[in-house]
């Protein structure tokens, strides 16, 4: 993958510092566990918070914010960036085609811990897309454990994961995830599951459709890139992921697809590089 002519985008947020959700005074299981502890070492628990609180430091949880510029980015914020500017020009390109308004993601790349408009992010979580604030969240430490818990390799892989997430933003804009929330509480957790699935492999799909009209507009895919792309569409697939975390695969709980599945429908929005064969059973909203 070449991104060398790429330029960064304006829309990447860079946080530091942040550590784990702040337990507060009493608050919390956090305090539940130190006032526990305080009485087994037969400690007044207000001292004992009071010391913790003072040993996170002011401002714990929250760290600071700063855009993400070429002086400040690591080598991979600075990928992840160029490819975030990739999917802004591709995107917004379809949607001029379709006589919509593509409106850009925000990017946020963090360590351990941020707060989301979608809650507290913790890095083991994975990258994830916040719809309540039009976010991609990015954990720099997860692309490590992808190459080395699942031997993922490659840049593209990543671009992939990152595009994937854009995906989930596509999907937003044109009603499909919010339609899919309205849905929720009338179904039952399998028939919610089963659309999850399809929200996931469209995402896929989309991603596929971003590497597909990119690559068109200024090459950048070397020979194996798409192969990358595929191993980690795979690597990351939830029968791999329980299989690493259980043992076993629940198809049941499945909520991204089998290895197989998402390998499917990425490779049909590269092949296709056409939004309108990407209706992977919820439709494809207001497009
Ligand atoms: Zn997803």
């Amino acid at each position: 993958m070449r991104l060398d002519d790429e330029e960064m985008s304006d829309n990447v947020e860079k946080r530091t510092g942040g550590g784990m959700r702040n337990i507060g005074i009493g608050g919390g299981i956090g305090g539940i566990i130190i006032i526990v502890l305080a009485l087994l070492f037969k400690q007044d628990p207000q001292q004992v918070m009071q010391a913790v609180q003072q040993a996170q430091g002011p401002g714990q949880g929250q760290g600071t914010s700063e855009k993400l510029t070429t002086e400040n980015a690591s080598p991979f914020e600075i990928m992840s960036s160029k490819v975030l500017r990739s999917t802004e020009r591709v995107w917004k390109l379809e949607f001029q085609e379709r006589n919509k308004t593509y409106e850009v993601p925000g990017m946020v790349s963090f360590e351990k811990g941020t707060e989301s408009g979608c809650g507290f992010a913790e890095s083991a979580m994975g990258p994830f897309y916040c719809p309540a604030d039009r976010k991609v969240y990015l954990d720099v430490s997860f692309f490590d454990e992808l190459e080395q818990r699942f031997g993922v390799k490659g840049d593209f892989s990543k671009a992939y994961v990152i595009a994937h997430e854009v995906g989930h933003h596509v999907q937003n804009l044109l009603g499909i995830s919010g339609k899919m929330q309205a849905m929720r509480s009338r179904l039952s957790e399998k028939e919610y599951n089963k659309l999850s699935v399809m929200l996931e492999l469209q995402a896929d799909f989309l991603a596929g459709v971003w590497a597909s009209r990119a690559n068109k507009i200024k090459p950048f895919l070397d020979p194996g890139d798409i192969e990358s792309g595929l191993s980690a569409a795979s690597a990351v697939g939830d029968d791999r992921l329980q299989q690493a975390a259980t043992g076993q695969v629940v198809p049941d709980a499945f909520t991204h697809g089998t290895s197989a599945q998402r390998m499917f429908w990425f490779k049909k929005g590269f092949e296709s590089g056409d939004v309108s064969q990407g209706d992977t059973g919820i439709g494809l909203g207001s497009w």
